[in-house]
């Protein structure tokens, strides 16, 4: 930590009034500073010594642009993942003061994770703030001055309810406990973890394979120029992307799950809109969902620790604008397993950009150093977590009885690509006969090109 902390609000003008761009009032200068320089007078960020075991020797991580902090901050990008977009329009509408401070009281986290060894580890965790649940507690002195800090993790507890859950307490598949599964509506009471993404970029680009300079030169450009500073701050190293986080589902006591003599079972799960809410039938996420789910609970119930971590990866991170293309093409072009991949390659140019490389960060967080039951066919998956040194004694594929009959096509055409399965692989040849149900039915589609 810096000998003494400035007072970060000293020029820092009241939020009150009228506070526009280039008022009197505004945290902002009339002068837009697009960009800033290490060598540039007055820049000197605030320590920051990624790695580092403790959260207050390895310092505080410092993202807004106010005029105060902005020569000292420490970080580029802003907090929020892809909601600061929504954050910058509440302030451009005059919804938000820029320089509005949180009140964090009573914020802090349900249940006090244990600090794990990986937290202090700068090659374990990369692309999470590993203390950014316990921002209030561990810079409190930064906060009390006025500097605005933000939490970029979060722990709360909940109950849930899912309708799989309830059919399997009522028909005696889930036993009612009293402490994880409540009550006979299927209740189920749940810690969560949201976390957001913080990326180390030596260490994110070390995952890659990559340069540090290619990393932040695409970065960069891929993103329309937006953060300069990725090429003008190399002394910078941490970036917070405008992109999705992840969130835990963890069943059973928290304290279990880094307790290596409790048998985990585990699913990493990713976003699909589609199945997950609104349970469109042409894939397999919500039933593997809810199977995990389920699993978790039964692992819990039994004196074990059930977790489910769900990513916003949309669209095997592709979105949903090129699933639906993809969905269209595969129709039109006749929907069978082995062209399956081949469509997404198509338009998205890769068949998938999840890029699991990241992912077992949040499992180091954790403290996870073996799975005994993951939940989870992915070979993507299964070879990241295993090349971070983390055990998995079990898989678990989906069970034949809970895939749609419409998804058989992509659950095929991914156990032939390498998916894990204790069950059929089919040939090529066999692939091309599982066909999906195709439109025939609607009474709008014709079928002029005789495609269908
Ligand atoms: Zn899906």
């Amino acid at each position: 930590m810096p000998e003494s902390i400035p007072v970060a609000t000293a020029d820092t003008p009241s939020p009150s009034g009228d506070a526009g761009v280039g008022s009197p009032k505004s945290p902002f200068s009339k002068h837009i500073l697009l960009t800033t320089y290490p060598d540039q007078n007055g820049v000197d960020p605030v320590p920051l010594q990624w790695g580092a075991p403790d959260a207050k020797t390895r310092g505080p991580i410092i993202a807004s642009r106010n005029l105060s902090q902005l020569k000292r901050r420490n970080a580029m990008g802003a907090h929020g993942g892809s909601y600061s977009i929504y954050n910058a329009l509440a302030i451009a509408a005059g919804d938000l003061p820029t320089d509005f401070k949180p009140d964090f009281r009573n914020t802090e986290p349900t249940f006090e994770f244990p600090t794990q060894p990986a937290w202090g580890d700068p090659k374990k965790i990369v692309s999470l703030d590993p203390f950014g649940h316990d921002v209030m507690k561990n810079f409190r002195e930064y906060l009390d001055v006025g500097w605005d800090l933000r939490p970029s993790m979060a722990v709360t507890r909940a109950n849930m309810r899912l309708a799989e859950i309830e059919k399997a307490v009522s028909e005696g598949k889930l036993e009612v406990d009293g402490s994880i599964v409540v009550d006979k509506n299927g209740d189920v009471r749940v810690t969560k973890v949201a976390c957001e993404p913080v990326w180390y970029l030596p260490g994110v680009a070390e995952r890659f394979g990559v340069d540090e300079g290619t990393l932040r030169r695409m970065l960069f450009e891929h993103t329309g120029g937006s953060y300069p500073e990725l090429i003008t701050r190399p002394d910078l190293k941490v970036f917070l992307p405008p992109i999705g986080g992840l969130t835990v589902y963890i069943f059973g006591p928290p304290e279990r799950v880094s307790d290596e003599n409790v048998p985990l079972a585990l699913r990493i799960h990713d976003e699909c809109n589609g199945s997950d809410v609104f349970q469109s039938d042409i894939c397999t996420c919500r039933p593997y969902l809810a199977f995990g789910i389920q699993e978790a609970i039964k692992q819990a119930q039994n004196g074990g620790s059930g977790v489910v971590i769900y990513f916003r990866k949309e669209g095997r991170a592709l979105g949903e604008v090129v699933k639906y293309l993809v969905y269209n093409a595969r129709k039109r072009g006749g929907d069978t397993a082995d062209k399956y991949f081949l469509r997404t390659e198509n338009i998205a140019g890769v068949r998938d950009m999840r890029f699991q490389a990241l992912m077992p960060d949040i499992l180091h967080w954790l403290g996870i150093k073996k799975i005994d039951r993951m939940l989870s066919m992915s070979n993507m998956k299964y070879d990241a977590i295993v090349a971070q040194g983390i055990k998995i004694l079990e898989r678990v594929p989906i069970p034949d009885d809970m895939i749609p009959q419409d998804s058989r096509v992509e659950i095929d055409a991914k156990i032939n690509a390498g998916y894990f399965t204790t069950g059929k692989k089919f040939t090529t040849e066999e692939l091309s006969q599982v066909k999906g149900r195709g439109w025939e039915k609607w009474e709008d589609v014709t079928d002029p090109m005789g495609i269908l």
